[in-house]
């Protein structure tokens, strides 16, 4: 028996588990890059030109999970985003000048702030649209939504709670789920709101939330279709559910040399989608209307691990990048900016925007 199988048991997952097509080999006897999880693991590719689905095989049983994050970064508030509050907070020229641009671009675009802005500000918020980089960020920060003041928003997998935060700030009644107890009193020390467990475990009623969202949490779940059909369930006609997750049809995943590690973040990452597949897979769970696009967020930040794992074989999520990696970053979303533009579905993140029809 291989140390994998010691500590973290799993079952041939031959098929497809959004379209039911076969696969081919993918990526062989990955190994964790990022928290040191023992083992050694293998994935397929849907054959399906439709789909492309990533996903393991063999994959870890359900029951045995957990032993996946042991030393997993949301359990005490990430250091990434301790890194990216700590940038925000900064005083440098450009970060003030983003947070100028912030509120004004929040108003504009989605309607927050209303009443409390200054019109100055405001037209500086269309300075956004001259700094693409910004602007993926500014647009998944509220997570696409427009402001519903009271609206009532679910996010899935709050972790340290800094999102709700943010949400709760903008005027939503935002509250969490999170299946990590260390999380939950994490965030409630920041007094939002989360409820333990499992989203089918919480019963909400149907027709409930305005807004359901998550960022980086369905390509860890053992059974992406159901958590979606559950959405759908609480969700009102007409309420979006927003999922954003990393897409395996990548420029980034295509030119970076430990893009195996990054992508797979083995074996946490159960499924890794391509827009296709995510679309399909939201269909399938009962939303007719589903939006999907990609965005060039974070292939700085895949940059700068890229470039930390071919040092040292390993990257320590948060710290700090030397000076050159993050001119590198910089420049990459540049060329990621020009590739967007001839194939709109190569960006690192796919977004996911299912809205909830009123038939039904
Ligand atoms: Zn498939």
């Amino acid at each position: 028996m291989n140390s994998y199988e010691a500590e973290i048991r799993s079952k041939p997952c031959p098929r497809c588990p959004v379209c039911g097509s076969t696969g081919k080999i993918f990526y062989r006897d990955l190994e964790d890059a990022f928290f040191g999880v023992p083992g050694k693991w293998s994935s397929r590719k849907c054959s399906n030109r439709d789909c492309r689905l990533v996903w393991l095989d063999p994959m870890p049983l359900e029951e045995d999970l957990p032993k996946a994050y042991q030393n997993y970064f949301t359990h005490h508030g990430s250091a990434s985003a301790r890194w990216i509050e700590k940038a925000e907070q900064s005083d440098s020229m450009g970060q003030r000048l983003y947070r100028l641009v912030k509120k004004g671009y929040h108003r504009n675009k989605y309607g927050y702030y209303r009443g409390a802005v200054e019109g100055w500000r405001r037209m500086i918020g269309y300075l956004a649209y001259v700094h693409p980089g910004w602007r993926a960020n500014l647009d998944s920060n509220v997570f696409y939504l427009s402001a519903i003041p009271g609206g009532r928003l679910l996010e899935i997998g709050s972790g340290s709670g800094q999102q709700l935060k943010i949400m709760c700030e903008l005027g939503w009644g935002a509250e969490g789920v999170d299946r990590d107890p260390d999380a939950k009193k994490n965030a409630e020390s920041k007094g939002m709101k989360v409820n333990l467990g499992e989203l089918g475990e919480q019963h909400f009623p149907d027709n409930y939330f305005d807004a359901v969202i998550s960022n980086h949490v369905i390509e860890h779940v053992y059974e992406p279709e159901n958590l979606m059909r559950e959405v759908h369930r609480i969700l009102k006609p007409g309420g979006r559910m927003v999922f954003i997750t990393p897409n395996i049809g990548s420029f980034g995943h295509r030119v970076f040399k430990n893009a195996d590690l990054m992508f797979m973040d083995s074996p946490r990452h159960l499924y890794v989608f391509t827009a296709p597949s995510l679309k399909r897979l939201a269909v399938q769970a009962g939303f007719d209307k589903a939006k999907i696009m990609t965005t060039l967020r974070h292939s700085g930040s895949l940059y700068i691990s890229d470039r930390s794992i071919s040092r040292t074989g390993h990257y320590d999520v948060g710290s700090r990048p030397p000076l050159k990696d993050r001119l590198g970053a910089k420049g990459l979303q540049a060329v990621e900016l020009v590739v967007l533009q001839l194939k709109p579905c190569a960006g690192e993140e796919i977004v996911l925007i299912g809205e909830k029809g009123f038939g039904r």
